[in-house]
């Protein structure tokens, strides 16, 4: 069994610890209404992240987190069964336990890059999850989540290089685990 970790709800469970990058998985399924506003291409801080087609307001609501909604115990079978290399999971952990896992029928909600000062936050609303915009954000600019994530296990060495941070934004704590655990 891999890392679990665990951040403001959002669950990211990986096969291995070999795994170097936070790295998305899957096929993307287009949700055409939302990438007038939104684009998924290569970042510069880290693989491929979502920008900005126009300026969105703060408080806007961007897009829902979608995918399979699925107990916590369906997710860690499914995970623990893919790939180590291919299975970096992004699975949305809701505050009952179940998750709603992105890697099924989901949508480019789960390209969000991870920033210590971002730029938007996930939320629950039921079942369901949505990105909002907390800021102003510019057209051309990237969108960004603050994972905090946090491990279910100790914090070795190999986790805390697998989850170091390259926001480098001002307020970079140098990791993407939260300072919680
Ligand atoms: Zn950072």
């Amino acid at each position: 069994m891999g890392v679990t970790a665990i951040y403001d709800g959002i669950i990211i469970a990986t096969g291995a610890l070999r795994l170097k990058q936070h790295r998305p998985f899957s096929i993307l399924f287009v949700d055409h209404r939302t990438m007038r506003r939104l684009s998924v291409r290569t970042s510069p801080v880290h693989g491929r992240g979502v920008f900005a087609l126009s300026d969105l307001v703060s408080g806007e609501l961007l897009l829902e987190y979608k995918g399979l909604h699925l107990s916590w115990r369906e997710a860690q079978r499914l995970h623990a069964r893919s790939n180590a290399e291919d299975s970096h999971t992004f699975l949305f952990g809701l505050d009952d336990g179940s998750v709603i896992d992105g890697a099924q029928g989901g949508n480019s909600a789960h390209w969000f890059n991870h920033s210590c000062a971002p730029n938007c936050e996930a939320e629950q609303d039921g079942v369901r999850v949505f990105i909002r915009a907390i800021r102003s954000i510019e057209k051309g600019q990237e969108l960004f989540i603050d994972y905090r994530l946090t491990v279910d296990g100790w914090r070795t060495a190999a986790v805390r290089r697998m989850y170091a941070c390259r926001c480098l934004t001002e307020a970079c704590r140098g990791t993407m685990l939260s300072g919680r655990n």
